[in-house]
């Protein structure tokens, strides 16, 4: 395998960095203080390809490859995980879903506008009563006549506020369905906005639908196909929230580097002491072995193999990664990095979410267990 990036590779990572560095990480900590979602920077961010990552070329998108991708949210952790979750909901859980499952009519009508910046996209699946347990869910969707009336409530929706469009998923007739929603419908109403311990930037909101009726038209795929698309673009997305792990945790070492440089305790940089060296050491240590996780998991997803398992593998070792980093280069920082003026303390607000959303640290080992003992022809239950 080259590890080498090709000539547009580098073309893309160049110009992502570049925003990142100069547009979004200086707004980080304002973002976060703020408690709301940077629309401006996100409109800002249209014309640099992050809306139209996965849109193909033909149709003036970014036409990126997995790896490429990933290269994209990595840059985009390193610099605010808040605005990086935003944008990851949208391509990984919305963009993605729409062009491997949507009809002709159905890209038509809404690639462009969340590939140039008229819609944001969220994904409604979590409900009080079913989060791990997905297959749980209870909002219903009863036919009538030409289309679908959905009834129900979801929870947590990352851009539920913001987005123009929303995929939701609900229990028709045949099983779970998923369904694209436009957030101008009548009886969808926006609720309620969670405070959150980090990634205080991407608002999750409560959504309502009472008698929300949405034409057969929006339906995605099959009905009775809903969970299927929901897993198949959270392996996708799983995969996506270890690369902002990776971001995460580099940034919180480049922090810990810095501040160990300039803070001096018994006369010297604590850079000089073993025990920082040793924490600053292994952070790179997990560092570089997530970045090899992630790249065999795009390659597997590029060349068009099963990487379900290991998209489970990498967001279990990055999500874990991305939080022990953080702790550690925050203790590196001594009480500066208890202190809300340092970077650190944000990373290690924010990291702690990438251990639960998408999938818990628990659901992904479960994952990964079911795929061992299924080759061994024992079927085990969560
Ligand atoms: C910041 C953030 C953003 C989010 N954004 C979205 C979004 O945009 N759209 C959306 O639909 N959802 C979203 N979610 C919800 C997220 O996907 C769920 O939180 C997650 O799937 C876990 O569900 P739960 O929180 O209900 O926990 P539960 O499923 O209730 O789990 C509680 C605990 O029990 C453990 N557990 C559960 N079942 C098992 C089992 N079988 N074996 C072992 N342990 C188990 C879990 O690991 C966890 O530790 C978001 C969550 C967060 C934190």
């Amino acid at each position: 395998m080259d590890f080498r990036l090709s000539e547009d590779q580098l073309m893309f990572k160049k110009m992502f960095a570049d925003f990142c560095t100069k547009e979004i990480r200086p707004r980080g900590e304002h973002i976060d203080q703020a408690e709301e979602p940077p629309v401006e920077l996100l409109q800002k961010a249209v014309d640099q390809g992050f809306w139209a990552a996965l849109v193909p070329e033909e149709l003036e998108g970014c036409g990126l490859d997995t790896y490429t991708y990933m290269l994209m949210l990595e840059e985009l952790g390193r610099a605010d995980l808040s605005t990086a979750l935003i944008l990851s909901v949208h391509n990984s859980l919305v963009v993605k879903p729409l062009l491997e499952h949507g009809t002709e009519e159905q890209r038509e009508k809404y690639l462009e506008a969340l590939a140039f910046g008229e819609m944001l996209g969220a994904f409604a699946l979590t409900e009080a009563g079913a989060g791990s347990d997905a297959a749980a869910l209870s909002m219903e969707a009863q036919r009538n006549g030409e289309g679908y009336v959905l009834n129900g409530t979801k929870i947590w929706v990352t851009n539920g506020a913001q987005a123009g469009l929303i995929l939701v998923f609900a229990r028709a007739p045949e099983g779970i369905t998923a369904f694209l929603v436009e957030a101008e419908t009548p009886g969808l109403t926006v609720g309620y906005r969670e405070k959150t311990l980090g990634l205080r930037g991407a608002a999750c909101n409560t959504l309502y639908f009472e008698q929300v009726a949405v034409p057969v038209g929006n339906r995605l795929g099959e009905e009775g196909q809903g969970l299927k698309i929901a897993l198949q673009a959270l392996d996708l997305s799983r995969l996506g929230m270890a690369a902002l792990a990776l971001g995460a945790a580099e940034r919180s070492l480049e922090e810990a580097v810095k501040f160990s440089m300039e803070h001096i305790q018994f006369s010297v940089p604590i850079a000089q002491k073993q025990i920082i060296q040793n924490y600053i050491a292994d952070a790179k240590a997990q560092i570089e072995a997530l970045r090899c996780l992630v790249t065999h998991t795009a390659w597997l997803a590029d060349t068009g193999q099963e990487f379900s398992q290991e998209a489970s593998i990498t967001k279990l070792f990055g999500a874990r990664a991305a939080t022990q980093v953080a702790d550690r280069m925050l203790q590196v920082h001594g009480g500066y990095g208890y202190m809300k003026e340092y970077a650190i303390e944000r990373y290690y607000r924010d990291c702690r979410a990438l251990e639960i959303a998408e999938g818990t640290n628990q659901i992904q080992q479960f994952l990964i267990a079911k795929d061992i003992y299924q080759a061994e022809g024992l079927d085990i239950r969560p």
